[in-house]
């Protein structure tokens, strides 16, 4: 039971503590890493919580959660623009989706072929398979961390089973020609199964799944204001994938376990919220990144760009800060009310330097002073501003104490 809530957000629940505030407070230049679920969604998974039930029950409750889930389905189709026989099939997220993918490729032969550029979810369970003497092929970007089609050729042989890059990368934000690869792909390795990772994707400009023509496509919910712990596979029809989670029928037995129902709801609304906003969302992200970027310049000495000499999401900058370690200036802008990130979401924390930026050729030095910028569509000038601010104090301070060390 729910005992108490302060002014700050924070709920108490018998021992546990929750930080409910936590994206009011700060200005949140993070959102590739999780896109907060806002009120208008909170109020409907509120309605949810109280009346789904399991959608693989007979009765009345049960009923109205298969609806939801089939609804959820249909909108997913919608949001990615697939067809209407063309699978959907919920996860708990991308790395699920991406894992399910891998794990049914590793069951047919013929090497597996991928980029160095990947999210951990597809390089791990690729690693993994290389060790135990798979053929794995992966591709190197270019130094602007583009995935470039000649490079994908140079991997391919008639015989290979999968082909899985992905559409944009969570670090630079670079987009992949998905849709020129998969042409390529088509023509030499026939009976290839193509899969790209799209999580970054959604909300950030037009997906259409028909149209970048691959047999799978993953998408993961909270990066696009939906509950984190759900995602979507969505599958070209006729295409056979193995389930990964097994022992259920759920999800036209590629999916085994109880559906995560809120989850699906929430994904829904988001991606309905997506489909009517898109145009002014992106255009409005795209004001605000390339705003941030010249008057960064303008503000900042010796900090240069990653990826801007190609297509890239519309969110995404990807700093490095010559002489200024990324963690330490995490930290300081933490400090400062300013959440960013230093490489990916989910390796920071971690003492490596990013495998992404490594792989386009970048000097060790120069990829660990490198921090991630993500903006989301609600952010204002005044926002704006700030960032400019806290990020021009942070970083002139973080230099001047090194000079002076330097200089004692
Ligand atoms: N793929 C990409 C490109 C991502 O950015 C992420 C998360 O950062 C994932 C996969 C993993 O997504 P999830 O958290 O939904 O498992």
């Amino acid at each position: 039971m729910v005992r108490h809530r302060s002014t700050y957000g924070v709920v108490q629940s018998g021992r546990c503590r929750y930080d409910v505030g936590l994206f009011l407070m700060f200005l949140d230049l993070d959102a590739n890493a999780t896109y907060p679920c806002d009120e208008e969604l909170q109020g409907v998974i509120a309605g949810a919580l109280r009346s789904l039930g399991n959608p693989s029950a007979l009765h009345r409750g049960g009923q109205r959660a298969r609806a939801a889930v089939e609804e959820a389905r249909a909108v997913v189709r919608s949001l990615v623009g697939a067809g209407p026989h063309d699978q959907v099939i919920f996860t708990s997220g991308a790395t699920e989706a991406n894992n399910t993918v891998i794990a049914s490729a590793a069951a047919t032969p013929g090497p597996l072929v991928s980029s160095h550029i990947e999210h951990p979810c597809v390089l791990a369970p690729l690693r993994e398979l290389e060790r135990d003497g798979r053929d794995v092929r992966l591709v190197a970007p270019s130094s602007d961390g583009e995935v470039v089609v000649s490079a994908v050729g140079a991997a391919l042989s008639p015989d290979v089973s999968l082909v899985s890059i992905m559409a944009a990368n969570n670090e630079t934000g670079v987009r992949n020609d998905i849709a020129e690869i998969v042409r390529h792909v088509r023509s030499v390795a026939p009976l290839a199964h193509m899969h790209t990772d799209a999580a970054q994707c959604i909300g950030k400009g037009e997906v259409s799944f028909t149209n970048l023509g691959v047999d799978s496509l993953t998408v993961s919910g909270h990066k696009f204001g939906a509950l984190s712990g759900v995602g979507a596979l969505v599958i070209r029809e006729g295409v056979v994938l193995r389930p990964l989670l097994r022992g259920g029928a759920q999800e036209s037995k590629l999916r085994g376990g109880t559906e995560n129902v809120l989850g699906i709801v929430s994904l829904a609304v988001a991606a309905e919220r997506v489909m009517k906003t898109q145009e002014e969302r992106v255009a409005r992200m795209r004001e605000l990144r390339d705003r941030f970027e010249r008057e960064l310049c303008q503000r900042v000495e010796r900090c240069e760009f990653n990826g801007t000499q190609v297509d890239r999401l519309p969110n995404t900058s990807s700093v490095f800060f010559e002489g200024v370690r990324a963690d330490d200036l995490v930290v300081a802008l933490d400090l400062e009310g300013i959440l960013v990130s230093a490489g990916a979401a989910c390796s920071s924390g971690k003492p490596e330097p990013s495998h992404v930026l490594l792989a386009m050729g970048q000097p060790e030095a120069r990829v660990r002073s490198t921090v991630r910028i993500s903006f989301r569509a609600d952010q204002t000038a005044a926002d704006l501003d700030r960032a400019l601010d806290g990020i021009a104090r942070a970083v002139s301070r973080m230099r001047g104490h090194m000079e002076g060390r330097d200089a004692a």
